[in-house]
């Protein structure tokens, strides 16, 4: 067969055998960003202090990677317990990321015919993990300002009876906390699951963490990959032990490898430098909420991550003009009617957000 056949031939396979939906998709797009200052992906900026990187390979050094990994993951989870005060009764699921839990959530919950039921714009993955389990999706648009629309979401449950409701607590991409007691008002109306996601919780300084027992359809998701440790990928989830019995069948049997699972150990065993780091990116994040404030024509949203949304003008020529300088950040605009002109930047080392803003102020100014 010549190289055009086999090309036809793989086509008509490829358009006879895979699920159109997927077809139409194109893949989640991770950015070159090889010497750039890289404030496109909510990665905290800082290295490892240098005592955590010696006992981090140390215990990498013991590995032993000629055996599977444990699959219930028990040394991880209970260094996650002990570093982040989960008690004993809540179920913990570990996952390949929280990403991986959301496609579990959303697979465990996908009966024929449910719903899931998502605020927009939200996290991405959320609507890409229903598409991939067969779950229908009722979008509710926020408002303008990107607080719920409460009254909408309340309409929503009744109409829609979702299995599953995914709420960032912080949102990503828009990075305000939505209203504590609108998200109870959800917790109380939902007649299924409602996932909390709480990655950049480190950052909120506000979480449903304490109130699982409250509410009986409540799970907390969390992932390390904000606090510094994205490249273990390590995300957990939390609620009442049955919820997670029920995740815990359809999770592949060594989803978190046995480096990663080490990892979390020697990483967790003192929190502190994630607490002092988290602590300096959210004082640099204030820095930089004021600084682009400032810069002509700009708006900035209130934001509770470790990311600042800012709507500026000419939001495609801005992003190539950072570009043009190596600054890579994430450009929303097209993504959702209410996010037009919206760059999304994440909170760098205070010597990255210098050059930033300099960029920005010279770009601006144009
Ligand atoms: N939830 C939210 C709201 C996010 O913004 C992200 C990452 N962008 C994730 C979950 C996934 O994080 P990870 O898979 O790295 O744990």
């Amino acid at each position: 067969m010549n190289d055009s056949a086999r090309a036809t031939a793989i086509a008509s396979l490829i358009a006879a055998v895979v699920r159109p939906e997927v077809r139409a998709l194109s893949a989640y797009a991770v950015a070159h960003a090889q010497g750039m200052i890289k404030l496109d992906a909510m990665e905290n900026p800082y290295p490892l202090p240098a005592a955590v990187a010696a006992r981090l390979a140390g215990a990498l050094s013991r590995v032993p990677i000629n055996r599977y990994p444990d699959g219930a993951g028990e040394n991880a989870r209970r260094s996650l317990r002990r570093a982040l005060a989960i008690p004993e009764a809540h179920g913990l699921l570990l996952g390949n990321g929280s990403d991986e839990l959301i496609q579990l959530i959303a697979s465990t919950l996908a009966r024929p015919g449910a719903t899931l039921l998502i605020p927009e714009p939200s996290f991405v993955m959320y609507r890409a993990s229903a598409l991939n389990a067969g779950l229908r999706v009722a979008g509710v648009a926020l408002k303008p300002d990107f607080s719920l629309d409460i009254q909408a979401m309340l309409e929503a449950i009744e109409r829609e009876r979702p299995a599953l409701t995914f709420l960032a607590y912080p949102n990503n991409p828009t990075g305000n906390l939505f209203a504590e007691t609108e998200v109870e008002r959800i917790l109380r109306a939902a007649p299924g699951l409602v996932v909390v996601d709480e990655a950049y919780h480190a950052f909120a300084e506000a979480s449903f963490l304490p109130r699982i027992e409250e509410f009986p359809n409540l799970l907390v998701l969390r992932t390390l990959s904000k606090v510094g440790m994205a490249g273990i990928r390590l995300g957990y989830a939390v609620a009442a032990p049955e919820w997670i019995a029920e995740l815990n069948k359809l999770r592949a049997p060594y989803n978190v490898n046995a480096l990663t699972q080490a990892a979390a150990g020697a990483l967790l065993a003192d929190t502190g430098w994630i607490a002092e780091q988290a602590a300096a990116i959210r004082a640099e994040r204030a820095r930089l909420e004021a600084a682009i404030e400032r810069l002509p024509g700009v708006r900035v949203y209130p934001t509770r991550t470790n990311f600042v949304l800012a709507r500026i003008g000419n939001a495609g020529g801005i992003f190539e003009g950072l570009l043009a300088k190596r600054i890579l950040v994430k450009n929303l605009d097209g993504w959702h009617p209410l996010l037009a002109g919206c760059l999304r930047i994440t909170v760098g080392t205070p010597e990255e957000n210098d050059i930033l803003l300099a960029a920005l102020a010279e770009l601006t100014a144009q």
